[in-house]
């Protein structure tokens, strides 16, 4: 009895402690926000695209993503010049198309999948914004149908999802995230990322040189972008992949974006494509992945499009690929994740963590499963991952769905990281060392 209540005191303490801790100063609190989608900034740790790219001398990555596809024809005609343009470079179209409403059958779709396109979801009734007139089951189903409909594309396997008007409107909602992407549909379908959050450099980037930043008269060269004053939908100076809510990679879209552009300064004006190349420019200074949106609605021209993959060609070289979303989820998945992606087979919760360990300003991984342990210490100077095994197990399977085992990372003093195990199996604090996690019993 004795022994139950130190226990019981000692987790009482522990996690009061945990709990001042979270309020005051956890910087780890964002792993257990409900569907925070704006955590990263400026300061937050870096996902460079060499921890996930798994190829020697790329620094950045370039996605290129149409929205708005229901007229396969319509993008065939925008898109040809641009895929032929993309092809030169290494036989590849990299290009994703964020898809409305096709037939899966249509034989275009085939020819665009043997090219290296990736076909991608945007909800079937482009919805502004999807949770509207107090009609959550029409929001859903309007996703739903959308991703199935892709999956019924033969060979097709999509990966992202945008939400509709996250450029010119805040589209994205916590609950869509939580109750919507986050789930399955009805047939047991769903996908591993969104691109959806807009990334806005600024001149208060001590990385980024103000020449790249400022306008000649000294004015904020992309925030001038930003559609209306009370736009929340954006993130600062962080152009790399995150988690929201454990289960969905945001890969945070690029200022300007061609309606973005339209709005203030008239379609085809040659300053948005100095502008976009400018932003690529920062993100390969940053190591990042640029994700640039565009229409064919006559808001940039397809040799406009062509001319920034010229430019960025000509900059930057080999430093640079162009990935279609699905390679990027493929490549997170293969080179940072070991095989381990962040939902598991039945869209759960698959046990995996980014989180910065060692606080040395780039994320770590820390993978805790049923068929993995092991935590991945980014090497920046060799830029190799270290693994080290470890016993911590975030989530496993029942019959009801993935269960979450009751582990919440925490910041024991300015310098140590450590994790609060306390569920039936174990109760104990993990603290992380450079060689082990050492495990203090509760
Ligand atoms: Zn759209």
């Amino acid at each position: 009895m004795l022994r139950l209540c130190f226990i019981a005191s000692a987790i009482l303490f522990a996690t009061s402690l945990c709990g001042q801790l979270y309020a005051q100063t956890n910087p780890l609190a964002y792993l257990d926000h409900y569907a925070d989608a704006y955590y990263p900034g400026t300061d937050f740790p870096k996902l460079t695209t060499p921890q996930w790219i798994g190829e020697e001398g790329v620094d950045a990555v370039v996605t290129l993503g149409i929205d708005d596809m229901r007229d396969t024809a319509k993008y065939e005609a925008f898109l040809r010049r641009i895929l032929d343009r993309l092809k030169q470079i290494d036989g590849r179209a990299a290009v994703s198309i964020m898809t409305c409403k096709i037939d899966p059958t249509d034989p275009q779709l085939q020819d665009w999948l043997a090219e290296g396109l990736s076909l991608e979801t945007h909800t079937i009734a482009h919805p502004c914004p999807c949770l509207q007139g107090g009609d959550f089951a029409k929001a859903k189903a309007t996703y739903d149908e959308c991703v199935d409909m892709m999956y019924a594309v033969p060979g097709n396997h999509p990966v992202a999802f945008r939400f509709p008007c996250m450029d010119s409107k805040n589209t994205p909602s916590p609950r869509a995230f939580a109750e919507i992407i986050n789930k399955t549909t009805g047939n047991g379908n769903f996908l591993q990322a969104s691109t959806s959050v807009v990334n806005v450099f600024k001149s208060n980037d001590p990385q980024l040189p103000q020449k790249l930043t400022l306008n000649a008269d000294g004015s904020e060269r992309f925030e001038r972008y930003i559609p209306f004053e009370s736009f929340v939908n954006k993130i600062e100076n962080y152009p790399y992949p995150y988690v929201i809510d454990r289960l969905c990679w945001e890969f945070p879209c690029t200022i300007p974006d061609d309606w973005q552009a339209q709005n203030i300064q008239q379609p085809n004006n040659p300053r948005t494509v100095d502008d976009m190349v400018a932003a690529i420019d920062a993100t390969v200074i940053k190591q990042g992945i640029a994700n640039i949106i565009f229409h064919p609605h006559n808001w940039i021209r397809n040799d406009q499009m062509v001319a920034v993959i010229d430019r960025v060609q000509e900059h930057h070289g080999r430093r640079v690929k162009f990935l279609t979303f699905k390679e990027c989820v493929q490549r997170i998945n293969d080179n940072l994740l070991l095989g381990q992606p962040i939902r598991a087979a039945d869209g759960g919760d698959n046990g995996v963590r980014i989180v910065d360990l060692n606080q040395d300003g780039f994320l770590d991984v820390m993978i805790g499963n049923e068929n993995l342990k092991v935590a991945r210490i980014w090497q920046p100077a060799t830029k190799t991952w270290h693994d080290m095994p470890h016993d911590v197990q975030f989530t496993r399977p029942s019959e009801s769905g993935r269960i979450d085992l009751g582990v919440r990372f925490g910041q024991l003093s300015p310098d140590r990281i450590g994790l609060l195990v306390n569920n039936e199996k174990d109760q104990a604090i993990y603290q992380y060392t450079p060689d082990e996690f050492v495990r203090t019993s509760l």
